[in-house]
């Protein structure tokens, strides 16, 4: 096991800030994929009118998840706008706001009363129909994680609730703010899967969250809060998985056939939404970090443009390096600022010109320090050369997908090189 990088956190002032509600924008840009698995198309058609979580965007196949519009009004182009999931221009549905907040009919939902006799394959189609895909950076559709084998026993329901990225703060105010509505949304995935031992594992380091969990918690059956000490990386779900419970996924395998699912608390949230209340995924909590003059958490609705965001919050663009969504270390540095809010940027980080070091990159020195650094004991510096020769027969024999993303490599690189971009690359 490589020695675990511990990464310094920079959580003080935005862990402390409730989440505040951001306005709807004049002109949401809804990218019609943001899942992985298969690709949307959209439903509307320019001039249409939408209302509030309407249906804009689905795909036929099993392995999808469908889009809503997060605001009512017209649409009034679908054209490609800057997609952060996939770092790269991909098709958005653009919908001009009447300000009218004219809603749709709420998506079929139940009442709690009635979870214990509602067979699983509905809840599944509620998760499906509500768009919901995994909150905490994979995208991966819920509805399919959770429809696990009949053969196939889980153990345990690990609800992770680490967040690691150093600036992230949104998965830890909702503990603190939704706690009723996670111990909601932790009986549907428990009645999915099962009925596992529960763990909710998060930080010591929450200070505020562990006591709020605890009490919520305290009377459901065979659930335990877990207040551990894990390094960064530990958020990684195979990683949590080795931490919390001591085994590891061997290389082909999924997690599921090792009888544990591993599901982020956002994603927990936006469950209990959809199947109690009919709400589809319009909207997340999001962290505004960096160099801004508050960091802040947000509930902003999905196709909201970053630069909307950063200018209600006085941010001055014009001292801005660079802005990174959905953490600094796995996320993606936005090539501009007009790219909307997805369903997975749980974060948005400023860095000012002024703050940032030297960025320029040199040749390897052959410290080895991305090497003993790597959780999942890859050769990150042999996978970064043979991408950048172009040999990716190379990188894959190197494992390269075995990467978790987890952005270690380059934080370690004395010379800065782009080790866990090439990594990612090679992966996909
Ligand atoms: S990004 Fe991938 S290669 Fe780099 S340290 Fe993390 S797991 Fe290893
Ligand atoms: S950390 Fe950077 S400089 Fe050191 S071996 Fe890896 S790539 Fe080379």
């Amino acid at each position: 096991m490589a020695n675990l990088v511990h990464i310094p956190e920079v959580k003080d002032l935005a862990r402390k800030t409730p989440i505040e509600i951001f306005p709807d924008p004049k002109i949401a840009v809804v990218l019609t994929n943001q899942q992985g698995g298969a690709t949307n198309t959209p439903t509307v058609k320019i001039g249409d009118t939408v209302t509030i979580g309407e249906k804009i965007a689905d795909a036929k196949e099993r392995v999808s998840a469908p889009i809503h519009s997060p605001i009512s009004g017209t649409v009034i182009k679908i054209e490609n706008a800057y997609n952060s999931c996939f770092e790269a221009p991909t098709e958005a549905i653009y919908i001009e706001n009447d300000n009218k907040k004219t809603k749709a009919k709420p998506l079929t939902c139940i009442t709690e009363a009635e979870l214990a006799n509602t067979k699983n394959e509905d809840l599944l189609k509620i998760i499906r129909e509500a768009g919901i895909i995994g909150l905490g950076g994979a995208g991966f559709p819920t509805s399919i994680k959770l429809a696990v084998p009949a053969d196939k026993k889980i153990e345990h329901l690990l609800v992770n609730g680490a967040e690691g990225e150093p600036y992230d703060t949104a998965d830890e105010r909702i503990m603190i703010e939704r706690t009723a509505n996670l111990v909601r949304g932790v009986r549907v995935v428990r009645k999915l899967l099962g009925n596992p031992k529960v763990i909710i594992v998060t930080k010591e380091s929450k200070v505020e969250a562990v006591p709020k969990l605890e009490e919520a918690f305290s009377k459901e059956p065979n659930t335990e809060v877990r207040a551990a000490h894990l390094t960064y990386q530990q958020g990684d779900a195979a990683m949590m998985q080795k931490a919390i419970l001591g085994y590891e996924t061997p290389a082909g395998k999924r997690s599921y056939e090792m009888g544990t699912i591993v599901q982020n608390v956002a994603t927990i949230n936006a469950i209990a939404n959809a199947v109690f209340e009919g709400e589809p995924l319009i909207s997340r909590v999001t962290t505004l970090n960096g160099d801004v003059p508050k960091p802040k958490n947000l509930q902003v609705k999905i196709g909201t443009p970053v630069k909307d965001i950063l200018s209600a919050n006085d941010v001055n663009l014009s001292t801005l390096s660079s802005v990174v969504v959905g953490g600094v270390l796995m996320g993606t540095a936005l090539q501009t600022l007009d790219a909307p809010i997805t369903k997975r940027t749980s974060s948005i980080i400023c860095f000012a010109k002024d703050k940032v070091k030297n960025t320029k990159t040199t040749a390897c020195i052959h410290c080895g320090r991305c090497v003993s650094a790597c959780p999942v004991r890859l050769q990150p510096v042999a996978i970064h050369n043979a991408v950048v020769k172009g040999d990716f027969e190379l990188a894959g024999k190197l494992w390269a997908n075995d990467c978790i993303a987890c952005g270690t490599c380059s934080y370690v690189c004395p010379v800065r090189l782009p080790l866990s971009h090439n990594v990612k690359m090679a992966k996909q």
